[in-house]
C-alpha cells in the first residue's frame, strides 16, 4: 500500500502523522501550529459527549488543509477541558483549570522548542476560555513567541446573526446544525428540545454585547443541559456556519504565516 499518498493528499498537516525527520523539514519551512482543544461533556439528550472535541479537531484540520502551502501544522487534539460545570449530567470527564492550563502551556513551551512561532488554540468549548487564555499567557511570557486562542471570535458575530435563538450556547441551534452537517448518525433530533434560558439582569444575558463574564452549574440553568434551540438546527444552516469559521480563520492563519514576529508586534496599516 502506498501510505505516502495519504499524507501527500494532506500536506503533512498532521504532525501526528509525520516521522521525526519530516517533522524536522516541516518545523524549517512552516512556523504556525494550530492547536484544536475540545472538552467531553453533556450536550443534552441529542448530541454526543465528544461534541467540542471533534469539532474543534475538525476545525483545526479543515482550516490546515484550505491554508495556501506551506500549510500548518496541526498538533493532536487535547479532547478533554474544564466542565464541572456540567458534572451533575452523566458521561461529563472534567479536568481542573490548573491541570489543563499546566498541559498546554507545557506543550505550547514544547512546541516553541521545535521551532513553531505562532501557536493559534483552537478552543471548542467556552469553558475552556480563561483557562486557555491563561495558558497563553504564560507561554508568550516564557517563551517569547506569539499564542492566540480563538474560542469563536472571529465568526461569532457572524454566527450569532444567523441563529434565530436568544443565548444560543450550548447544544442548542448553533451545535446542533453543526453536528447536522458533520455526525448527522450521533444527533437524535426526536430528543431535542428547546430550553433557552431567560435572565432577569441584563448585564448576565450570554447574549449581550454588555454582559459581564459569569459562571453557572448548567442544572442551575437548564434540567435538559440544553442552553438554546436545537429544534431550529438544520444541516445547511450547519454548512454556513462551518465555512464562516472556516474562513476567518484561514483568513488569520495566512496573515500569520506572512509575518514575522516582529512584524506581528510591529507592522502598521
Ligand atoms: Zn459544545
Amino acid at each position: 500500500m502506498n501510505k505516502s499518498k495519504k499524507t501527500a493528499f494532506r500536506d503533512n498537516i498532521l504532525l501526528g502523522e509525520l516521522t521525526w525527520p519530516e517533522a524536522e523539514q516541516r518545523f524549517a519551512e512552516m512556523d504556525v501550529a494550530l492547536l484544536p482543544v475540545g472538552a467531553i461533556e453533556q450536550h443534552g439528550p441529542h448530541l454526543p459527549l465528544d461534541t467540542d472535541a471533534f469539532d474543534a479537531d475538525y476545525l483545526a484540520r479543515a482550516v490546515a488543509e484550505k491554508c495556501s502551502s506551506p500549510k500548518p501544522l496541526v498538533l493532536p487534539l487535547i479532547p478533554y477541558g474544564v466542565s464541572y460545570h456540567h458534572d451533575e449530567f452523566s458521561g461529563t470527564i472534567s479536568v481542573n483549570n490548573e491541570t489543563l492550563s499546566r498541559f498546554v502551556y507545557e506543550i505550547g513551551m514544547s512546541a516553541a522548542k521545535n521551532g513553531i512561532k505562532k501557536l493559534l488554540i483552537i478552543n471548542g468549548h467556552g469553558g475552556n476560555g480563561p483557562t486557555l487564555n491563561f495558558a497563553a499567557q504564560m507561554i508568550n511570557r516564557d517563551a517569547h513567541i506569539f499564542v492566540g486562542v480563538d474560542s469563536g471570535e472571529t465568526s461569532d458575530v457572524d454566527i450569532d446573526g444567523m441563529c434565530e435563538t436568544p443565548n444560543d450556547v450550548h447544544a442548542g441551534e448553533i451545535e446542533t446544525s453543526t453536528s447536522l452537517v458533520l455526525r448527522p448518525h450521533l444527533v437524535k433530533m426526536e430528543k431535542a428540545h428547546k430550553s433557552v434560558p431567560d435572565f432577569s439582569i441584563r448585564y448576565l444575558n450570554f447574549s449581550s454585547k454588555r454582559g459581564i463574564s459569569w459562571y453557572a452549574y448548567t442544572h442551575r440553568l437548564s434540567t435538559t443541559g440544553v442552553m438554546g434551540d436545537p429544534t431550529k438546527a438544520d444541516a445547511a444552516k450547519g454548512e454556513k456556519m462551518w465555512e464562516i469559521m472556516i474562513k476567518h480563520l484561514v483568513n488569520l492563519v495566512e496573515d500569520l504565516k506572512g509575518m514575522t514576529l516582529e512584524e506581528i508586534h510591529q507592522l502598521r496599516y
